[in-house]
């Protein structure tokens, strides 16, 4: 690392253990039903899978919200801010709404909420780049 290259700040690590956390959200809610569907045994192991889903959540929400609002001190933008609280009420709201959105509708924001989480952690980590060239 040559002298004019400052390290990165600490939120980008925050940021990289959200982007994790949340894909692999989004990849077990969209993996889970299958799996129930092709082996109806696992039934009865379905509220585990969804309580695992709901910590991991939680811990990758932590993780995001500390992430984005330490990388507000440094880039001034709000914008990773934003799609991540966007990402989690999208996700709150498939979670709760399952009888007002039905199955499939829920169940698409479930796992909408963490991808788009992800996709705003990645433009938060990208900032740094973006500090760094300037
Ligand atoms: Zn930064």
């Amino acid at each position: 690392m040559s002298d004019s290259c400052h390290p990165l700040h600490t939120h980008t690590k925050l940021d990289r253990f959200g982007i994790w956390l949340s894909s692999i959200c989004a990849v077990h809610c969209i993996v889970m039903p299958f799996i129930l569907l092709l082996f109806p045994v696992m039934m009865k192991w379905a509220h585990l899978s969804r309580m695992t889903d709901v910590i991991v959540m939680l811990i990758a929400a932590v993780f995001a919200l500390f992430g984005c609002i330490l990388s507000i001190r440094h880039h001034k933008n709000e914008r990773p801010l934003c799609l991540v609280i966007i990402g989690l009420v999208i996700n709150l709201t498939g979670r709760f709404g399952l009888n007002v959105f039905g199955p499939w509708l829920s169940q698409t924001l479930v796992i909408a909420g963490p991808m788009l989480m992800a996709y705003g952690l990645w433009v938060d980590r990208n900032l740094c780049k973006c500090f760094l060239k300037h």
